[in-house]
């Protein structure tokens, strides 16, 4: 069988960006508006609850500081440190990971909030390959609640028929095996191999993983393997430069979006 397309994911999410950028210059040129992005990075050493209470007391200031229309938390948080009381301190209005439980809620009940920005991007680059994607078997693997979740929310709104396969599930492979659209989030290096994909699947990976390479020196692999899958794929994403890319530009995306919904202006055609 012939190689399977190779999806882009570095040039349609600068494709992205370039739109966003455009929008943003709008914003400012027309009513002086700069959308503010804040990041929270937590070093390791701070696991403690005095550590927990200073990060969502940075949180509540940002919350109220007008500049800010995003605010990000890096994840993972150290031990000691509880993510979801830390992620349920943000104002879902400036939820631009789309990790709020109300944003959560949101998704699912497709009431239209911040979408998480990995399974958001990897949407945006199955769409490039399936303009309509109803009906179609899609198959889920992981079910983190930054990907894997807000995924399978996100091909069940468009209609598709969606698996969800984790660690304790039975039958993996045959279960991959079905599906015509393949979203791998386990963050195994490798994990899915020839006999995972049915021919002519779309297969999207997720995973980075750093892996000794030849030389010595780390390389970043995905969770699929892209030499043995894409002989037998229809559509594949590379790693790097598939889904990475793009969660970088829906990010930037949903702080647009973020800008222009709390000032009451309808979100940026993008
Ligand atoms: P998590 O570790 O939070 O979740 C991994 C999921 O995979 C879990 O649901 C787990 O199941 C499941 N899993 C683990 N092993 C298996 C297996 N053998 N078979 C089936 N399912 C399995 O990871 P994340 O979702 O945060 O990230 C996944 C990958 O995506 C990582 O490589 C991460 O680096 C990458 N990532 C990439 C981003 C990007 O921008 N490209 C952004 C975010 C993540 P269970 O729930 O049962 O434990």
């Amino acid at each position: 069988m012939a190689n399977a397309h190779i999806i882009d994911g570095k040039a349609i999410a600068g494709e992205l960006r370039r739109r966003v950028a455009d929008a943003a210059a709008q914003l400012r040129q027309r009513l002086g508006i700069i959308p503010g992005l804040a990041t929270i990075l937590v070093e390791g050493r701070l696991p403690s609850n005095a550590g927990e209470a200073a990060l969502i007391a940075e949180i509540e200031k940002l919350n109220l500081d007008d500049r800010v229309d995003g605010i990000l938390v890096q994840l993972p948080l150290p031990p000691g440190i509880d993510a979801h009381r830390v992620i349920s301190a943000v104002d879902p209005a400036k939820d631009v990971d789309g990790f709020h439980p109300v944003n959560v809620g949101r998704l699912w009940t497709g009431l239209g909030g911040f979408v998480p920005c990995t399974p958001q991007g990897i949407l945006m680059l199955l769409r490039t390959m399936h303009r309509d994607l109803a009906g179609s078997q899609a198959v889920v693997l992981g079910r983190s609640n930054i990907v894997g979740k807000p995924m399978a929310a996100l091909l069940l709104a468009a209609d598709c028929t969606v698996t969800v396969v984790h660690s304790k599930t039975r039958n993996a492979v045959s279960i991959a095996r079905r599906a015509e659209i393949l979203v791998a989030a386990t963050g195994r290096p490798l994990m899915v191999g020839l006999d995972w994909v049915k021919p002519g699947a779309t297969v999207i990976d997720a995973g980075i993983s750093p892996v000794a390479g030849p030389n010595g020196k780390n390389r970043l692999v995905g969770d699929v393997d892209f030499a043995a899958v894409r002989a037998v794929a229809g559509a594949i994403t590379p790693v790097p430069g598939g889904v990475g890319p793009m969660t970088i530009a829906c990010l930037l995306r949903n702080t647009l979006i973020a800008a222009s919904r709390r000032r009451g202006l309808a979100d940026p055609m993008l």
